[in-house]
């Protein structure tokens, strides 16, 4: 991952990372605070519209990270930590896809951009070279329990013929292992879901602490068992919640006073 400007207007820019393992053609990138019009404790860039950011400066950000993106437009579903998967296409109207409860999206639509989400979680990003399909998920720690990266292949793979060894995966910043520390119950979730758990380095011990879980690496594992190559799968080291700059938002460093970052690809070919 590396951090590039792209230029909006009036002389402002956005900081965006962008994955080398995602293929040029492929408009994508992780928001960070930078580059937004919000006051604290949303400064400056959130892109989450329901955690108490005025509705103008969230447009106004939404609007930055579209023109940012080079995408006609840009699409978010509606959030609720399941893995279902839903596909976009050109002319679907924005304001109908954000209704859908869904923490995946895809598409083929040239110059269509996928959205997701996310403070903490981890933003997921798929890119298909052969075929130009992409799609976003968001995974937090029950969707990754519950296979969203499981599921978000099946839906490349169902709806626009993707080949899994074709798919290039992106990883972005998330609450790291360093710092996702959780109850037993979540643990218990985790092992269940996924047999060796701890020894995979899914579930990380720490000496008197609670267990910790590293999500990337769950996720990563789930991407290899659904044919996806190792050598494609690009992920972001990046901590939201111990980040030394303070990069990002995150929602345990904050609580609900929060704001969004976002994880976005445009589908490639002719627009
Ligand atoms: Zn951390």
């Amino acid at each position: 991952m590396e951090t590039k400007d792209f230029p909006v207007d009036g002389g402002v820019s956005v900081p965006l990372l962008v994955s080398t393992t995602i293929p040029a053609s492929f408009r994508h990138g992780f928001s960070t605070r930078v580059g937004g019009v919000s006051a604290a404790p949303y400064a400056s860039l959130n892109l989450g519209s329901k955690w108490g950011d005025s509705a103008e400066n969230v447009a106004e950000n939404r609007r930055r990270l579209l023109v940012a993106s080079g995408a006609r437009a840009m699409y978010a579903a509606c959030q609720v930590h399941g893995t279902r998967v839903v596909r976009v296409a050109a002319g679907d109207d924005p304001d109908v896809v954000k209704r859908e409860e869904a923490d995946g999206l895809c598409s083929d639509g040239a110059g269509l951009g996928l959205s997701v989400h996310v403070a903490d979680c981890v933003p997921v990003l798929i890119a298909d070279p052969c075929t130009s399909a992409c799609a976003a998920l968001h995974a937090g720690w029950r969707g990754t329990v519950a296979g969203m990266a499981t599921a978000g292949v099946a839906a490349l793979v169902g709806t626009f013929g993707c080949r899994p060894e074709d798919l290039r995966v992106a990883l972005g910043p998330c609450i790291g292992p360093c710092c996702f520390d959780v109850g037993l119950a979540v643990v218990g979730a985790f092992e269940a879901a996924w047999p060796g758990a701890r020894a995979a380095g899914v579930v990380v011990e720490t000496a008197g602490f609670q267990p910790r879980i590293d999500l990337r690496q769950c996720l990563r594992l789930q991407f290899q068992a659904a044919g996806v190559l190792p050598e494609h799968i690009d992920a972001s080291s990046d901590c939201t919640h111990c980040d030394p700059a303070g990069r990002f938002f995150s929602f345990r460093s904050s609580g609900r006073l929060t704001g969004q970052l976002a994880g976005f690809i445009v589908a490639a070919g002719e627009s």
